[in-house]
């Protein structure tokens, strides 16, 4: 039988595909979203779907609702975005996660934390296992994120500890895929938005720093499994794709599949920016049967498919092009 399923975050890029696939399989899904980096666009073909209902809301602020499950994915996730209102990022992270635990603990419902590989920051340990406590800056520019995952998280297991509540944490690493925001700032929006539009490929630092990358459909694919998962499975779980790639490798791989006439330039590498970053998904594979199966090249020629639509359609063009990296502007 349906759920009533609770998305916050419901409207940016990976909310918006978590709330199709929940819809597809018979749910009623509530998305709900403050439009901070996601788009209307990315939900609008849903809103006439009786499954399908759409509040415009802040997690920062409570909220009730009557709901079987809730997957909390409400907080920008690009570096650019995350940094533009660093204060915003960690109350969304802390208070956002309050809030709904809260929600979960009224209704004593399942409740999917997406946290992030950024727990385990700068790492020491390669591949990263779920039992590395990591390495992070908790003063940077990049701690509003970490930090606030990490307290995130810990929130989480504290609540499954003192009010047995079921809790499932995810740490997700860095997936790529359609409804990316254009002006999202990450590395293959970026890539693939200046090789359409033969700018300079910005490479920061020398391109050495490594990062794997997992494709939308198969994160998606592993978040409800984990939802799905016995109330013994409580994770953290990382999902994502072992598959490392130098961010150089990514930048010749997009020249090559869009044929563009654009050059690599070198940019200074941001503050703290991690040198290495691969998930060891064992857990994955054993609690929850799951490991990615589209390879990069695949992934990113989709990819690829749905940003080129996004140019020739205008919505994001200015007389300089689409500028990789701007402010949040799904307001
Ligand atoms: P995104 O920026 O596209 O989506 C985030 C969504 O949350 C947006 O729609 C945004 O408007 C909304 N949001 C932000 N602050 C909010 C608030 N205070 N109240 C309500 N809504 C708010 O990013 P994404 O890539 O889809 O990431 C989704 C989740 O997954 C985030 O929690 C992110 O930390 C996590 N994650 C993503 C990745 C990745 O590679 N995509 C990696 C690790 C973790
Ligand atoms: N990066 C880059 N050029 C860009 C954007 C990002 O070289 O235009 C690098 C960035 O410095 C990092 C990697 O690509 O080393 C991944 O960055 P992203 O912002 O996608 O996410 P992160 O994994 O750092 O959170």
């Amino acid at each position: 039988m349906g759920k009533t399923i609770l998305v916050t975050g419901g409207g940016g890029f990976l909310g918006s595909h978590l709330c199709q696939k929940l819809v597809e399989s018979g749910h009623d899904v509530i998305c709900l979203d403050n439009f901070f980096t996601g788009r209307k666009k990315n939900v609008r073909h849903l809103l006439g779907h009786k499954g399908f209902e759409l509040i415009r809301h802040d997690v920062t602020i409570p909220i009730y609702l009557e709901v079987n499950e809730i997957y909390n994915l409400a907080c920008p996730a690009s570096p650019v975005h995350y940094q533009h209102d660093p204060i915003q990022t960690t109350k969304t992270s802390v208070h956002g996660a309050i809030n709904m635990l809260g929600l979960a603990k009224r209704l004593r419902v399942p409740i999917l934390q997406a946290s992030t590989s950024e727990v385990y920051g700068d790492p020491l340990v390669h591949p990263q296992t779920e039992d590395y406590w990591g390495h992070v800056n908790p003063i940077g520019p990049r701690s509003c994120y970490d930090e606030g995952k990490r307290c995130a998280e810990t929130l989480f297991m504290d609540y499954h500890r003192q009010l047995n509540l079921v809790i499932k944490i995810i740490r997700i690493f860095n997936t790529y895929g359609p409804n990316m925001h254009p002006n999202d700032g990450r590395v293959v929006s970026n890539f693939i938005i200046q090789a359409l539009q033969n700018m300079d490929i910005t490479i920061y630092g020398n391109g050495e720093q490594t990062r794997s990358f997992c494709y939308v459909d198969d994160l998606i694919q592993g978040i409800i499994r984990m939802m799905n998962s016995p109330a013994s499975v409580t994770g953290p779980i990382n999902l994502g794709n072992p598959h490392e790639f130098k961010i150089v490798e990514l930048a010749e791989l997009i020249l090559k599949l869009t044929n563009s006439s654009s050059k690599i330039i070198f940019k200074p590498l941001p503050e703290d920016d991690p040198k290495r970053r691969r998930p060891n998904i064992e857990l994955a594979r054993k609690e929850l049967d799951w490991s990615p199966t589209t390879d990069l090249e695949a992934g990113v020629l989709k990819t690829i498919e749905y940003f080129d639509e996004e140019l020739s359609t205008g919505g994001f063009s200015g007389a300089d092009g689409v500028k990789p990296g701007g402010s949040p502007t799904g307001l």
